[in-house]
């Protein structure tokens, strides 16, 4: 559902009862999208509303917020048990920004486990279910938020995006996803997975909305000292330059509906040769991050807690133990072993090293282009507990970290169907060009 229709059904029924509608429909599904529903606050803000107490360009309209976005007094989880208690005391930014606004924050979404994964099957809460096909997955880490978009459980969400989080699961849902560039949108209140790599940012069923919402979260914020102090404002732009990544690749059918597509445009192809260290310098920095990230949680300050007191390191390995998931240890020991003494140089060092070719190659392919495209994900969506090995799911990031390595901002459109399951282009666009990637998808929208 669009702005545009819910704002018409506040008209016909009021607030109060458009609410209740959609508090059902969220009870009736069977996606597993939202972790917390946050009934009570939102009827009593969809009161406000009818009494003419609630203003603001999102007045009214029912927002998710990915469950590693803290609300205050709204309980944040992580999808992780180690968090499954923590209720914060803070809003995050983007949360602040939203209530400013007027928005109803209807409830926090499912997730992989602290944002690690690419199905959302990684989350403490089970798995969430693609809403084109309830027996497969909707795509990961902010699976949560793009299946209630994509079914009508809301109107806008927020996803955040460390190596594709938002535009997997736009593109397996068939929504608009966005990662902004790096430092457009505060992280304060994101809880971190890997600081280097991660923006929160909008998911919605048009661009129109899309726009709307990076324009409210967007802007200064000190307190997160990588912000910008850049503001975003939605204006169409000129494109004249396009070029497809050919090197970014998918499977066969997703290729033809992708060229299918393109071939509308004049466009030129070009090789970014520095891709194919993507992955594994994302993996090696990711996890890097993430174990720094994850010591914080200790079963002593707030989160999960055992009640067997031991000596202190007996007693932090078992809140962890018991407290983590299978993937999350992973990386934890993975990111340990390549930050630790010995072994930083040999691959610590060296993905910082391959993430400077990224991100240089990336700058001279500006200069020649306006906008990139590739396929977004490289296979359609995966059955439910089809993807067994680790290695294989990292795999499926293959078009999605580099951009979050050169910190550059990209969107998933979805542009059709393969065989019943939707399919996301994803856009690419230079530092702070948000608008020329918004106004090259609004010329692809205009075309199908
Ligand atoms: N699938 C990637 C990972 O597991 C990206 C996740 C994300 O963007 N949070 O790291």
């Amino acid at each position: 559902m669009r702005i545009s229709e819910w704002l018409k059904l506040l008209e016909e029924k009021g607030c109060v009862e458009a609410i209740k509608g959609l508090l059902e429909k969220i009870e009736r599904s069977e996606l597993n999208a939202y972790i917390t529903v946050c009934k009570n606050e939102a009827l009593k803000l969809a009161e406000d509303f009818d009494k003419g107490r609630l203003r603001g360009k999102l007045a009214g309209i029912p927002v998710a917020v990915k469950d590693n976005i803290t609300t205050t007094g709204v309980r944040t989880t992580c999808a992780s048990k180690i968090l499954s208690n923590y209720v914060p005391i803070f809003d995050a930014h983007v949360v602040e920004r939203l209530k400013a606004e007027g928005a109803i924050i209807i409830g926090k979404t499912n997730m992989d486990e602290f944002g690690m994964g690419t199905t959302t099957e990684t989350s403490y809460f089970g798995v969430v279910k693609n809403p084109h096909d309830l027996t497969r997955v909707a795509g990961g880490s902010s699976g949560g938020s793009a299946a209630v978009i994509a079914n009508g459980e809301a109107v806008l969400a927020l996803g955040s995006d460390t190596g594709g989080s938002i535009r997997c699961p736009a593109s397996f849902c068939g929504i608009y996803g966005l990662k902004p560039t790096y430092g457009l949108v505060s992280r304060y209140g994101l809880i971190p997975y890997a600081n280097s790599l991660e923006q929160i940012g909008p998911m919605a069923n048009c661009i129109e909305d899309l726009a709307l919402l990076l324009e409210i979260i967007s802007g200064k914020d000190e307190r997160d000292s990588t912000n910008s102090g850049r503001g975003f404002v939605f204006r169409m732009e000129k494109i004249s330059k396009i070029g497809i990544i050919k090197n970014m690749e998918a499977e066969d059918s997703i290729m033809d509906k992708f060229y299918e597509v393109m071939n509308n445009f004049d466009y030129e192809e070009i090789e970014i040769s520095s891709l194919k260290y993507a992955l594994s310098s994302y993996y090696v920095i990711a996890m890097s991050e993430a174990s720094s990230n994850l010591a914080r949680y200790d079963g002593v300050r707030y989160g999960y807690f055992s009640p067997q007191l031991s000596s202190w390191s007996d007693y932090y390995s078992r809140v962890r133990a018991e407290g983590f998931g299978e993937e999350v240890k992973r990386r934890i020991m993975l990111g340990s072993y390549a930050l630790s003494a010995g072994y930083y140089g040999k691959y610590y060092l060296k993905a910082l090293r391959a993430r400077t070719l990224i991100v240089d190659d990336f700058k001279n392919a500006f200069n020649e282009f306006d906008v990139l495209v590739s396929p977004t994900m490289p296979s359609l969506p995966f059955k439910i507990g089809e993807l067994k090995d680790p290695l294989t799911m990292y795999k499926m990031d293959v078009n999605t970290v580099p951009v979050n390595l050169a910190g550059l901002p990209a969107l998933n459109i979805p542009v059709g169907f393969v065989k019943g399951l939707p399919v996301g282009l994803q856009i690419i666009g230079n530092y702070f060009e948000e608008n020329k990637m918004l106004s090259f998808a609004k010329m692809i929208e205009e075309f199908s």
